[in-house]
C-alpha cells in the first residue's frame, strides 16, 4: 500500500474535523477524526450517489446556504438530483483546479478561449470559465448549441483554445463539412474535451480533422466539478492533483482497495472542499493507477488511465460483458465508419441480440468483412451490423447517446 503525503494527511484531519463540526448527521457515519494512514483511511466506509441522492437536497450539506455562493447539480437521469452547494473557498479551489488543467494543456493568458457547455446546473460551463478567469484569458461564454456561430466566432475571434463536452467537437466537425468551413483556415490549436468516455480512435480523428492536440479532462458535480484532472502533453494518462484529492482504485464488486496497475472503481476523497466534503466516495468511473513517479512533463502528481466507462455502462450480453467505448476503439479502426454509432440491444431476434448501427458513405466487402470479424473476436458472438447513409442518426444535443436498449 502506499503512503499519504503530509498534505494529504493534514488536509484530510481538516476536512473530517470541518464535517464534525459543521454536520452531526453526515459525522454518524464516522467514528474517528484521527487518520494517520492509508491503512485508516481505507477503514472508512464509501459514500454513493445514492446515499448522496437520500440526502436530496441540503441533509449532507456542510456550509449553510447563507455561506454559499452557488449550486451544481449532478445531471442523473433517476431519482433525486445531488446537490454541491458551493462555499466562495469552493469555487476559488475549483477555479484552482480548473486553471492548473489550462496550464497543463499550454493555455495561457494570450489565449483565446471558447467555451462550449453550458452554463447552468451543469458544471462544465462554469468550470472551464472559472479557470480561464483565473488565467485571465479572454473568454468567449458561448455555451451549449448554435453550432454555426460556435463555428464563425472560433474564425472571426481567433479562437486558440476550444472546451468541450467530447462529443460535441464531432458535431462541429459534421457542421463544417456541411458549410465548407475548414479548421486549417482558424487558430484553434488546443481542444480540452471531458464529461464523457471517448476513445483513443476518436481522439485522433478529432485532432486530425480540427488540426488541434486535444487533452481529457475528468471531473464531477459531487466532487466540485470538472478539472480534479486531465493528461498532459505527454498524453499517457491522467494526472489528478492529488493535494486536492486522494485516489483511490476497489473491486467494484467488493470494494476491497486494488494495488496499482490494476483496474477498478475510482474512488476520491476530497481535501480543500467545504460544502460538499466528500470521503471516500464511489465515482463509478473505470480506471486504473498508472504511476506515482514524476511525469516527463513537470508535474509530479498520481496518473490515472483514460476512463474506460462507468461500471453501470457496463453491458452484459450473452454472458459477455464489455463497455460502449471498446465496441467504439473497434469502429473507429476503419475510416470510412462515421463517428455517430449506435449499440442496439434487442430481445431474442434470429441472428443475434446486438445490432451495430453505423454511418458510411461505403465501405467494401472486405472490410466489412474485417470488422465484423473484430466484433466476434471481441464479443465471441456474431454482431448484426446495419451500415446506414450519413447522417441518419438522430444526433444528441448534449451527451452523447450511444447505447439504445430495448431489452
Ligand atoms: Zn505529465
Amino acid at each position: 500500500m502506499h503512503k499519504l503525503t503530509d498534505i494529504q494527511l493534514l488536509r484530510l484531519g481538516t476536512t473530517l474535523h470541518h464535517i464534525k463540526k459543521a454536520n452531526p448527521f453526515y459525522w454518524s457515519r464516522y467514528d474517528t477524526d484521527s487518520i494517520t494512514s492509508y491503512e485508516d483511511l481505507a477503514k472508512l466506509p464509501f459514500i454513493t450517489k445514492d446515499i448522496l441522492r437520500t440526502g436530496y437536497p441540503f441533509a449532507f450539506a456542510c456550509a449553510e446556504p447563507k455561506h454559499c455562493m452557488r449550486m451544481h447539480m449532478s445531471s442523473g437521469t433517476t431519482g433525486k438530483p445531488i446537490i454541491n452547494p458551493m462555499t466562495e473557498n469552493d469555487v476559488n479551489q475549483w477555479g484552482e483546479m480548473v486553471a492548473r488543467c489550462y496550464t497543463a494543456a499550454g493555455v495561457t493568458s494570450e489565449d483565446i478561449v471558447q467555451i462550449t457547455p453550458s452554463f447552468g446546473l451543469f458544471n462544465g460551463g462554469f468550470g472551464f470559465h472559472y479557470g480561464a478567469e483565473k488565467l485571465k484569458s479572454f473568454i468567449i461564454p458561448m455555451g451549449a448549441g448554435r453550432s454555426l456561430l460556435q463555428l464563425q466566432f472560433i474564425k472571426d475571434l481567433e479562437t486558440t483554445c476550444l472546451c468541450a463536452i467530447a462529443s460535441y467537437p464531432l458535431r462541429l466537425i459534421e457542421v463544417a463539412k456541411q458549410e465548407h468551413f475548414s479548421f486549417k483556415d482558424t487558430k484553434l490549436k488546443v481542444g480540452i474535451f471531458g464529461a464523457e468516455t471517448w476513445t483513443d480512435g476518436m481522439r485522433k480523428r478529432i485532432e486530425k480533422e480540427m488540426g488541434i492536440e486535444s487533452f481529457d479532462i475528468i471531473g464531477m458535480t459531487e466532487t466540485g466539478g470538472v478539472g480534479l484532472g486531465i493528461d498532459c502533453k505527454e498524453h499517457d494518462g491522467i494526472h489528478v492533483w492529488d493535494d486536492n484529492y486522494i485516489v483511490e482504485i476497489v473491486d467494484p464488486e467488493t470494494g476491497e482497495p486494488l494495488p496499482d496497475g490494476t483496474e477498478g472503481e475510482m474512488v476520491l476523497t476530497t481535501l480543500a472542499r467545504e460544502g460538499l466534503p466528500l470521503i471516500r466516495y464511489r465515482t463509478r468511473d473505470i480506471t486504473k493507477i498508472i504511476s506515482r513517479e514524476p511525469c516527463k512533463c513537470g508535474l509530479h502528481t498520481v496518473k490515472v488511465a483514460r476512463l474506460k466507462g462507468r461500471t453501470d455502462d457496463m453491458l452484459k450480453v450473452k454472458g459477455v460483458n464489455f463497455y460502449p467505448a471498446q465496441i467504439e476503439s473497434i469502429l473507429m479502426d476503419f475510416t470510412e465508419i462515421g463517428v455517430e454509432y449506435r449499440i442496439i440491444l434487442d430481445k431474442k431476434k434470429g441472428k443475434g441480440d446486438v445490432t451495430l448501427a453505423v454511418e458510411t458513405n461505403g465501405i467494401s466487402d472486405e472490410n466489412r468483412d474485417r470488422l465484423e470479424t473484430k466484433l466476434y473476436d471481441f464479443l465471441g458472438f456474431r454482431v448484426d451490423v446495419q451500415y446506414l447513409k450519413p447522417g441518419t442518426l438522430e444526433r444528441s444535443a448534449g451527451k452523447a447517446v450511444r447505447v439504445v436498449d430495448n431489452r
